[in-house]
């Protein structure tokens, strides 16, 4: 296996114990296919609420193999998406989720103490930043939206306020949130899975699921085994793009990011010690954060990585950045100060990007026993703890707030077929980066530009300018699933 990302190569050479592959027939009550963040947070939560439940994993690779070992280690809430979440399931649904994923940040760090994960949890806040005076204010509608409610999770700061924070000249403007944190993302990963397994979780590495049938019950069909259960959860994040249903609700494109030599002092001469993570408001969107022994990893998002044609991600998903030399540019771009770092790994993985930036949870295909979760868009390290409740919820069939949650619906039908598609998504990625380097010159990019790029998934804020004040939707019905936990 190539390269996953530095994240989990330091953690492997302390944790080089693999569970087997899964060979033979089996029965299970509930059998999840992944093991990332969302599936090993709903087998936690399954066996809290059911300890008698009997829970497998099937991971392709090893837990922790995809997006959530090599993530950026952002945990942050869905404040910043609260206009995107409004339009999705209305302002007081939205209000709800964007404290249940504000509380989330916080119970990662609550779970990893009593469970002894040291996840290298840090509550630093994070800064949301401009880079050019065309991008100071790029928040003002999410604030504004949020004032109107007396609810104020971001503190303006001034030029200098925003520049001492960060340690970077470059940084022109920016707000606050003080309840963010940073985590070392494979680190939680792993531990999650130790606690899976200690809690009785069946997990099986190395196993990847080849076919789903759909019979009654489903069975998820591996190279030297099956698995029969009750209630399959496809936790799969891209890879779940080869089902049809899914396919028209995400676009699969990476993210990227490099890591440095550790430089503590460094760190401190340009006044970057305060473990503080930014991200800018550029379309294509960069984002930049410091490790415990004082590293900076620096990463690019939104539409700028690499794209899989039909959904299906292949090798360019699974090792070193093709960005890397981009990606070293931006970072010294933004800290000139750090001209002289040493870059010593860079890696990338699969982002499920949804149209709206928000994930989806339901049955495939309106079936009560194979749920799916679909759609993080590359925010999924603290949302996960929340699709954990809602899958879990789900799965039991339990009426609740998470059953009843406002993301839970069909998949949305965003993204053309192909070729259109992929033709598509590099027309914006190109107008996307035209448009940033222009905001930069202190242009206003063309009306093709500005058009092109507004086809765009939400990145940090809603895809093009949101308005001041987005008419709250009304809420859509909770989606049919489960009304016992017999009809699994
Ligand atoms: C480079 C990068 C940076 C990111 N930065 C951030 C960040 O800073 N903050 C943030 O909140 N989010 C970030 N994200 C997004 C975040 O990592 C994801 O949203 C989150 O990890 C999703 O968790 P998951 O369990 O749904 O997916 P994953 O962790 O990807 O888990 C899905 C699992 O399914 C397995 N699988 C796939 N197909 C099969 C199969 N056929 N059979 C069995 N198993 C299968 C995969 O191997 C994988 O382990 C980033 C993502 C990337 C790639």
């Amino acid at each position: 296996m190539a390269l996953r990302s530095f994240w989990l190569e330091e953690v492997l050479t302390e944790d080089p114990d693999v569970a087997p592959p899964l060979e033979g027939e089996h029965k299970a009550d509930v059998c999840i296919v992944g093991g990332g963040y969302t599936g090993l947070w709903t087998a936690i939560r399954l066996k809290e609420r059911e300890p008698s439940l009997d829970v497998v994993i099937v991971e392709r690779d090893i837990c922790g193999g995809g997006a959530s070992g090599r993530n950026g280690g952002y945990a942050l809430s869905w404040w910043a998406k609260y206009l995107s979440l409004v339009k999705v399931c209305g302002e007081e649904e939205a209000l709800r989720l964007c404290r249940a994923s504000a509380e989330a940040v916080d119970e990662i760090s609550r779970f990893s103490a009593e469970n002894g994960i040291d996840a290298h949890y840090r509550r630093n806040g994070w800064l949301w930043a401009a880079t050019c005076a065309l991008h100071k204010g790029a928040w003002n509608p999410t604030l504004e939206a949020l004032e109107r409610r007396q609810i104020r999770p971001f503190r303006e700061l001034t030029q200098d306020e925003a520049q001492a924070m960060s340690g970077s000249s470059k940084i022109v403007g920016g707000v606050f949130e003080a309840g963010a944190a940073t985590i070392q993302p494979a680190r939680l990963a792993r531990g999650l899975r130790r606690v899976a397994i200690e809690r009785g979780v069946r997990v099986y590495e190395n196993t990847p699921m080849v076919r789903l049938r759909r019979s009654r019950p489903p069975i998820v069909q591996t190279r030297k085994g099956a698995v029969k259960a009750e209630c399959v959860v496809l936790a799969m994040n891209a890879w779940s793009a080869q089902f049809r249903e899914i396919f028209p609700a995400i676009i699969v494109i990476s993210a990227d990011m490099i890591m440095t030599e550790p430089m503590p002092e460094r760190l401190a001469e340009i006044g970057w010690s305060n473990g503080v993570p930014i991200m800018d408001s550029r379309m294509l969107l960069q984002a930049y954060r410091t490790t415990l022994d004082g590293r900076v990893g620096f990463g690019k998002g939104g539409v700028n990585g690499v794209k899989a044609f039909g959904g299906r991600i292949g090798a360019r998903f699974d090792g070193q950045t093709p960005l890397a030399a981009d990606l070293e540019r931006g970072l010294k771009e933004i800290y000139p100060t750090l001209s002289e770092a040493r870059i010593v790994s860079g890696w990338n993985g699969p982002v499920d990007r949804s149209k709206s930036g928000l994930p989806m949870f339901g049955g495939l295909g309106g079936r009560r026993d194979i749920l799916y979760a679909v759609g993080f868009s590359g925010n999924g390290v603290g949302p996960c703890v929340l699709a954990g409740r809602i899958l879990a919820s789900l799965v039991l069939g339990a009426k609740d707030e998470w059953s009843g949650a406002g993301l839970v619906r069909p998949p949305e039908r965003s993204f053309p077929p192909e070729p259109i598609r992929y033709i598509g998504a590099s027309l914006v990625r190109a107008a996307a980066a035209a448009k940033d380097r222009a905001e930069h010159r202190g242009r206003t990019p063309g009306a093709i530009t500005r058009l092109l790029a507004g086809f765009a998934p939400s990145g940090v804020a809603p895809s093009g300018v949101a308005p001041a004040g987005v008419a709250p939707t009304k809420r859509k019905k909770p989606h049919a699933l489960a009304d016992s936990k017999g009809s699994k």
